[in-house]
């Protein structure tokens, strides 16, 4: 038997890069899979058609993660398709990079609405789901930066830190309810979100990782498979770091 055989996982912005290996990766285990983008179907449906073609069940749904009337649909709209839900990995993530004195107000806000508050939003509309059924495993994808921080990235910084608190303290709030809420920390992982870096940063990042190489979206994917199964029943609040031993 599949390790998700009948389990259920929404995954926030899974059209494309870490998002898109997460839904192949649960999806190859079993999982029906729920495929949120906010404006890129063309992505999303490509998500679904490579699922199918593995035999795999899946559908798109659009949502903008930041709203939350969006949220609200979203959630009614996934848990009838395949009635229930299981999994939550909140993925759905932006970069408005500056350094401060350079970077407006509305940078600062839109990263927040839409990595930190969509979190919390979408976490709420699953705990509401999983409390019930006493059962359910929410994964939110944090960065490295949360934890160690970076020049230019403070308003990213301060989201990701943000959902580190988020999932510890949602951690011990459900599990009473056997609700495990862990994070993942990427590194730095080849997606459309680092293509557009100079080469001299990327040279940077890269002479940083002491395994040598940049991340794929599958290595952070496994990450987020392992924390959703039962192998990790024991684990919860914890924060996992996936970046080639990059923070350490
Ligand atoms: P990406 O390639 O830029 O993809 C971002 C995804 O988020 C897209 O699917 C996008 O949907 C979706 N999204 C953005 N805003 C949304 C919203 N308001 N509502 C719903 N979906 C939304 O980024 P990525 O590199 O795969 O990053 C995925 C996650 O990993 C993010 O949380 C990011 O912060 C985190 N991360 C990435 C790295 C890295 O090195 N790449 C490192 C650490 C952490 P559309 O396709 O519809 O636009």
């Amino acid at each position: 038997m599949s390790k998700f055989e009948g389990k259920t996982a929404l995954v926030t912005g899974g059209g494309r890069g870490i998002g898109r290996a997460i839904c192949l990766e649960l999806a190859a285990q079993g999982a029906n899979v729920i495929v949120n983008y906010r404006s890129n179907s063309a992505a999303a449906d490509d998500t679904v058609t490579a699922i199918a073609a593995g035999g795999g069940q899946a559908i798109a749904l659009q949502a903008d993660v930041a709203d939350e009337s969006q949220v609200a649909a979203l959630f009614k709209a996934a848990t009838s398709q395949y009635g229930g839900l299981d999994i939550l990995v909140n993925n759905a993530g932006i970069t408005r990079d500056n350094v401060i004195m350079m970077m407006k107000s509305a940078d600062f806000d839109i990263v927040q609405a839409t990595n930190l508050r969509s979190c919390w939003l979408c976490c709420k509309a699953a705990a509401r789901i999983m409390m019930r059924k006493r059962a359910g495993s929410i994964i939110n994808i944090t960065s490295v930066v949360g934890i160690a921080g970076n020049g230019g990235q403070s308003n990213y910084a301060a989201s990701k830190a943000g959902i580190i608190g988020l999932s510890k303290s949602l951690a011990k709030e459900l599990a009473p309810r056997s609700v495990r809420v862990n994070a993942v920390a990427p590194g730095f992982v080849e997606t459309d979100m680092t293509a557009d870096l100079s080469e001299e940063l990327k040279e940077a990042a890269l002479g940083a990782i002491p395994l040598g190489r940049m991340g794929d979206p599958a290595d952070i994917a496994k990450a987020v498979a392992f924390l959703a199964s039962a192998d990790a029943s024991y684990i919860t609040g914890q924060t996992l770091v996936v970046d080639g031993g990059m923070v350490m």
